[in-house]
């Protein structure tokens, strides 16, 4: 059965939630769930808030998953977008340009680690993780190299949702059911320092980059490339990692003769203290993967960052059939890069980085009174993202059990409150718009104790 009809009354929260269940079917839900859990019914956003129909707001504090970088309706980006529309929107990318896309892939390569020259346009996350796996694998066949065809993924890992992303991610949940359809990747442990003490995380880094040292040596010549989330696992549950694993993980490739590909798609553009993940081990990556803050948080894009052997290796005569054949409709979208060029110029003018690390340190104040919860069993954060775990017992850092769906607690908890949180699993995390200010972190912070005493009361 479908939600208790009661008198609607037009362009009221109900109305439009009646009228969304009987059409629209929402990503990553079990639909049946809407039958006891109201969907959130937006009219309009501005800065860190949303509003209901009704006029109700609420904190996004999670940035619309993980895209909005400063603000909801920011005035700079719409302005941009709005004239780019007047002027562009769109144009086919094979065999045309058009000065936004030139300008943008300018500006990415002069900002990106050091030997990333080359842009590759695309629409979203998975496509770029694809595009990086294709062009990897393309790469060593272009050289001759057929025996390679194996991906090294890290446990824990989550690069997206289609079949090839899918393939080289190891999140269960999302992955168990396409098992039969998908690649195998080589799975190495993750470096995720959960429960460990700061003191010890590089030893954790140390012990995991021999794990992966095993594995690339066992399987010499058959690898093309290792894929990594920089620094925090976020689907994962924000399980994070020091950049000592990064620069051994470098180094390891190197030797191993084998691609790194860096998926910074929620990692990147100032999320964890630097614009970049990669920049604190003072690495680059053979592929670096970007979308999400890419526009702010507007359009759907992603690029793949690349070097200039990794072109040349594609560079030939039509005929031998080494060129990179891939695209998508809406590759390099005129509107997406204005946006994007917009979001950059805001970094460009404002000192966003450092007004993040003074935001950070409020948001890690602002949680404080949780440290000696007695179902909180770690707090931890890096840059502007911040996650506090929920454990049966903190002595023993036992996990609850997934079915009991304690986030979903704080969710609706937090929702009654007037703050849009989306727990992964019993992860409950922060990872709000750059935007936000000191007494609406606090407020985050006041809801969420209060959920997770809620969630964790029985
Ligand atoms: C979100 C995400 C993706 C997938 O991006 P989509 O735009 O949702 O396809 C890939 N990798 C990481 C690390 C992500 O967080």
């Amino acid at each position: 059965m479908p939600m208790t009809r009661k008198p609607t009354v037009a362009g009221s929260n109900d109305a439009l939630r009646q009228r969304d269940l009987a059409v629209v079917w929402h990503p990553t839900t079990q639909m049946k769930d809407h039958e006891w859990l109201p969907l959130l019914p937006v009219r309009r956003g501005e800065g860190v808030w949303l509003e209901d129909m009704e006029g109700n707001r609420y904190l996004d504090a999670i940035s619309s998953w993980w895209v909005n970088l400063f603000g909801h309706a920011n005035p700079r980006i719409s302005r941009a977008v709005a004239e780019q529309a007047q002027t562009l929107e769109h144009v086919i990318l094979a065999g045309a340009t058009h000065e936004p896309a030139v300008r943008l892939a300018e500006r990415l390569t002069a900002i990106a680690p050091p030997g990333l020259d080359r842009v590759f346009y695309a629409d979203s996350g998975a496509a770029a993780v694809e595009i990086s796996l294709k062009m990897s694998f393309h790469y060593w066949r272009n050289l001759g190299e057929r025996n390679r065809r194996r991906f090294v993924t890290l446990s824990n890992s989550y690069h997206g949702d289609t079949l090839g992303a899918l393939s080289v991610g190891d999140a269960g949940l999302f992955r168990d059911a396409y098992a039969p359809l998908l690649l195998e990747p080589l799975v190495a442990p993750s470096p995720d320092c959960f429960g460990i003490e700061p003191g010890q995380w590089d030893v954790q880094a140390e012990r995991r980059l021999a794990s992966m040292r095993e594995l690339l040596n066992a399987h010499r010549g058959e690898v093309c490339a290792v894929i990594i989330e920089p620094l925090v696992q976020c689907a994962g549950g924000m399980r994070m990692y020091p950049p000592a694993y990064l620069t051994g993980l470098r180094a390891l490739c190197d030797e191993f003769d084998v691609h790194l590909i860096a998926d910074e798609i929620a990692v990147g553009f100032g999320r964890t203290g630097t614009l970049f993940a990669c920049e604190q081990a003072g690495i680059t990556p053979d592929f670096m993967c970007l979308s999400k803050g890419l526009t702010g948080g507007y359009l759907p894009m992603s690029v793949v960052l690349t070097g200039e052997q990794v072109y040349r290796a594609f560079y030939d005569e039509y005929t031998t059939l080494r060129g990179f054949l891939h695209s998508h409709s809406y590759t390099g979208n005129a509107l997406a890069c204005s946006a994007a060029l917009a979001t950059l110029d805001i970094f460009e003018a404002e000192p966003v980085l450092e007004r993040n690390q003074v935001l950070a340190a409020v948001m890690r104040r602002a949680v404080r009174p949780l440290e000696a919860h007695p179902h909180v069993g770690e707090i931890r954060q890096c840059g502007m993202i911040l996650a506090i775990e929920m454990v049966q017992a903190r002595s023993s850092m036992t996990p609850y059990d997934w079915r009991e769906r304690r986030g979903m607690v704080v969710y609706q908890h937090a929702l009654e409150h007037g703050v849009l949180l989306r727990p992964i699993g019993n992860v409950v995390y922060f990872m709000p718009p750059y935007v936000i200010n000191e007494q609406e972190i606090e407020h985050l912070a006041e809801v969420a104790a209060a959920g997770i005493d809620r969630a964790t009361r029985h």
